[in-house]
């Protein structure tokens, strides 16, 4: 019970510095985390603007996106959560949001594939772009899952981005870096395009 209050603050937390960062707007995006040790999820509701979340709006789903417990109705996008806990044993933590540098790659389809930052590589490791499906339906979900079993940093096509973290905190960087490795990417291609780094160096970061 202590670990579902602390999460939900945790969950609140993090919605707001992705509404204050830019990373969502309106009612968009959403955040979950896996109750530990269970087969229950805490998410972020439909239709609440996310800088006007309090802990009690939290709901907790099962695993099928049903709701447990709460006021409020599960987001429609709470299927691609519970598919990629059901796919990653590791991950405890997934955040969805709408940043405008990745969805502007989303909607171009253009992959986020070249290695210029150490952070972006360290982070996020391969970015995957998955195929566009209609929003909240299962089609959605199990490509997110298909990709997620490999990849902690996804873009999805004409919508937005999902991160995965062992922590909220860490899925939570990883939705900035992504946003951020794209930001730089979009500036360094106007600028008359980036230098990638070297297969040799990618290596060494890799290694770190
Ligand atoms: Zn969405």
């Amino acid at each position: 019970m202590k670990d579902e209050e602390e999460l939900k603050r945790k969950i609140v937390e993090i919605s707001m510095r992705l509404y204050h960062k830019g990373l969502v707007v309106g009612t968009g995006g959403n955040v979950t985390a896996r109750i530990p040790g269970s087969t229950y999820i805490l998410a972020t509701p439909s239709g609440v603007r996310k800088e006007l979340l309090s802990p009690r709006d939290i709901i907790k789903v099962d695993m099928d996106g049903r709701l447990v417990e709460g006021r409020l109705r599960p987001t429609s996008e709470t299927p691609m959560h519970a598919e990629i806990y059901r796919v990653r044993g590791d991950v405890n933590a997934v955040v969805h949001a709408h940043p405008p540098y990745c969805t502007g790659f989303a909607c171009t389809r253009l992959p986020l594939g070249s290695p210029i930052l150490p952070e972006a590589i360290v982070v996020l490791g391969e970015v995957a772009l998955v195929e566009y499906a209609t929003p909240g339906t299962r089609e959605l979900a199990l490509k997110v899952a298909e990709a997620a079993e490999a990849h902690d940093a996804l873009i999805l096509a004409n919508h937005g981005t999902i991160t995965l973290g062992s922590s909220l905190e860490e899925a939570y960087l990883r939705t900035e870096v992504l946003e951020e490795y794209a930001r730089v990417l979009f500036i360094s291609t106007l600028l008359g395009g980036p230098k990638p780094l070297s297969a040799g160096d990618v290596e060494r970061i890799r290694e770190l």
